[in-house]
């Protein structure tokens, strides 16, 4: 284990402009489908972040007047005085914990869509939301651009008011109209505010001197840009005018936070993009180029890597979005030296789901997130054991180790039990597939914690029936045995097994992930789950094997809209001569594959030598049946994973901790209270 002093340079105080951030980590602003819907939870989350040593901690993009109308996401929300209060919250939580707090100011353009306030749509020209919603933005005139100014400064000013030590102008991700003022590809203007970069770059320079001007002496201003598109010769590009920009407002901000377009760039999953501080090649110009520190992403972890970006003179701070929601205490375990115990992120963008569907951020790796206000979860404290002694943890998947970590760190005498030979469940079977080998640090994070504790005895090899529960004489029983993927083809479109001659071999994603291949000759995969395991196992199969992809859905994976990552699948599927047939389901197998429109039910045949059915999971709760039925003084049997309710590996991990949690709880008192909700107020 490195001792902490080889990452003393990370702990260095650094200024940006007159406020000083106590160390080089700094939680970039990032969406958590929270915001001014529910500030309290918001802020506890943001509160946390400050608590780990985050030194500054920013919350999200903050709508800043009506016609930037992010509804029905929950981002920030800084219209008037009104939403200060809100705000105030946030800022209060970080300061008491010694941190700084940012706002991340947005006009959004036309990528605001004002469904709540039915607004005017602004932006540099005339263009279309960029979403498939028949309406569009105008191309703001000068008095236009004259009232934007005035609305930036006013909201810089509530936000000063709020508590914020950093303001932000936002220029990234395809999302603001100070980007797209610099992207040609959406300002085809022609007056001092198009055209050259100089025009180009107006409105951004005129909204950092605006900000200065208006609270520039006591708050830092930070720039967010992307400097690269990530479109090649198509878009802007770090090296030409990405370079240009920051050499132009060099010295006017007083922070630089760079990163790439679009959000699936700068948010790019694992899956795609497997390497730690992937955008490095694009921003180290930055520092070249101003003398103000610079803070950037790329799903940084590591702190050997942190250090050296800091020594090579890449960054001055250390940005974190996801390493900072899976392990919000990684600052602290750095100083302290306790390296090993950081949650590190897998890179699933299960985070970026929940904020594309308005509800509170949750995470893989951290079953805390997003509970901190709700619940009153803590992702490094958990209330000692009660009465109880000793618990019974039976299967090692994702449910299984973090409900036995989160006993074992309550006190009580754990036994982990697996049938398999090692632990780790599904994420050990998912991670052997093409993209995912990260994903198996869940497993990794949980095993090593339980290695290191006195009061666990973890066992492989060891199916347990319920004679041998009873046997080892623990009253307290966690069933965590999983599922299994069905082979009679039963799912979402097709709710009785499908019909199958049994001529055609089948396979399911179980027989994929343990090592069986389909025999020679096209194999089809049939998606009736549509999230992202049948896109993975085609992507395996297509190295060897013809593959037709059917699915009743309109695009490939498309769950995997809401990780970002739907485009990529889908164009790796293309890349690789995959066939995709869409809105069509599996209708029978009778030597061949027959599949039926989902609009009008036209079948017809399709070649093929076999099929992979990607379809439903059944439940492994034999063991917890037969412990149920009868009374053997068990005084406490829960069923929990995946066995409870097939999921995300995500929602696994929150299961087997919520158990952990609530074990010796008042079950009347657990459901009563559920958990704390923001009301909405019945008056103004
Ligand atoms: P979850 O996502 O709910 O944690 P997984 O399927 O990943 O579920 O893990 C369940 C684990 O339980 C598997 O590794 C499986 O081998 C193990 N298991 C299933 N039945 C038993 C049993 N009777 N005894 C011990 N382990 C079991
Ligand atoms: Fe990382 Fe996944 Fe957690 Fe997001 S949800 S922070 S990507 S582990």
């Amino acid at each position: 284990m490195a001792s902490a002093a080889d990452y003393s340079i990370l702990f260095e105080p650094v200024k940006i402009g007159p406020v000083t951030a106590r160390n080089r980590f700094y939680q970039v602003p990032h969406c958590n489908g929270m915001g001014h819907v529910r500030p309290q939870a918001e802020a506890a989350m943001r509160a946390m972040k400050a608590e780990g040593g985050w030194a500054v901690v920013s919350n999200q993009e903050t709508e800043i007047h009506p016609t930037s109308d992010l509804s029905p996401s929950a981002e920030g929300r800084l219209w008037d005085a009104r939403d200060i209060p809100a705000l105030r919250l946030m800022t209060d939580g970080v300061h008491a914990h010694g941190g700084l707090a940012a706002v991340e100011l947005a006009h959004n353009g036309h990528h605001a869509r004002n469904h709540l306030t039915r607004a005017p749509l602004l932006a540099p020209s005339d263009l279309s939301v960029d979403v498939a919603y028949p309406r569009q933005a105008r191309a703001m005139d000068k008095s236009d651009i004259k009232a934007f100014r005035q609305w930036h400064k006013a909201a810089a000013l509530r936000a000063r008011d709020a508590g914020f030590d950093i303001i932000y102008v936002y220029a990234g991700h395809h999302m603001t109209l100070a980007q797209h003022f610099l992207l040609p590809q959406f300002n085809d203007r022609m007056d001092e505010y198009g055209g050259s970069l100089e025009n180009r770059v107006r409105l951004t320079r005129e909204l950092l001197e605006d900000t200065r001007e208006a609270v520039g002496d006591t708050c830092g201003i930070a720039m967010r840009l992307a400097v690269d598109e990530m479109r090649g010769a198509g878009g802007m590009q770090a090296a030409e005018e990405g370079r240009a920009v920051v050499e132009m407002l060099a010295e006017l901000p007083d922070l630089w936070d760079v990163n790439v377009a679009d959000w699936a760039n700068d948010s790019v999953t694992s899956r795609f993009q497997q390497a730690e501080g992937y955008q490095n090649d694009y921003i180290s110009f930055v520092k070249q180029v101003t003398t103000k520190p610079v803070v950037a992403v790329g799903r940084i972890g590591s702190p050997d890597m942190m250090a050296a970006m800091v020594r090579k003179g890449i960054v001055d701070f250390i940005g974190a979005a996801r390493p900072s929601i899976s392990d919000p205490f990684l600052p602290r375990k750095i100083e302290e030296g306790r390296i090993d115990e950081i949650r590190e992120c897998i890179g699933c963008n299960i985070c970026v789901s929940a904020d594309c569907l308005s509800v509170p951020i949750r995470c893989t790796q951290n079953p805390t997130m997003g509970e901190e206000w709700r619940r009153g979860w803590h992702p490094e404290r958990i209330a000692p054991k009660g009465a109880e002694q000793a618990a019974l943890v039976v299967g090692g998947g994702p449910a299984g180790l973090e409900c036995a970590m989160q006993l074992a760190r309550r006190g009580y005498d754990v036994t982990l039990a697996e049938a398999g030979p090692e632990m780790g469940g599904r994420v050990i079977a998912e991670a052997g597939l093409p993209g995912l080998s990260a994903w198996k640090r869940v497993a990794d994070h949980r095993l090593y914690d339980l290695s290191q504790r006195g009061n666990v005895q973890m066992f492989t090899g060891s199916a347990l029936d319920a004679a041998q529960v009873l046997e080892l004489g623990i009253p307290n029983v966690f069933i965590a045995t999983g599922s299994h993927w069905r082979a009679d083809g039963r799912g979402r479109s097709n709710l009785a097994p499908l019909t199958n001659d049994g001529a055609l071999p089948v396979l399911t994603p179980d027989d994929i992930m343990a090592g069986a291949r389909p025999p020679e000759g096209p194999v089809m995969v049939c998606d009736d789950d549509q999230a992202y395991i049948a896109g993975v196992i085609a992507e395996l199969l297509a190295a060897t094997h013809e593959v037709i992809f059917v699915t009743p859905a309109a695009t490939v994976s498309p769950f995997t809209e809401l990780t970002l990552e739907q485009h990529r699948i889908q164009r790796r599927l293309i890349e690789m001569n995959v066939e995709i047939i869409t809105n069509h389901r599996l209708a029978a197998l009778h030597g061949t594959a027959q599949i039926a429109c989902t609009y009008t039910a036209r079948l017809r045949d399709v070649a093929c030598a076999s099929a992979v059915l990607v379809t439903e999971r059944v439940r492994e709760t034999a063991l917890f049946n037969s412990l149920r039925v009868q009374d053997h003084g068990l005084r406490a049997l829960e069923l929990i994973g995946d066995a409870a309710n097939p999921g995300l590996i995500a929602d696994a991990v929150y299961e087997g901790h919520r158990a952990a949690r609530n074990f010796e709880r008042d079950p009347a008192e657990v459901d009563a209270e559920y958990f704390r909700r923001e009301m909405v107020a019945l008056s103004d």
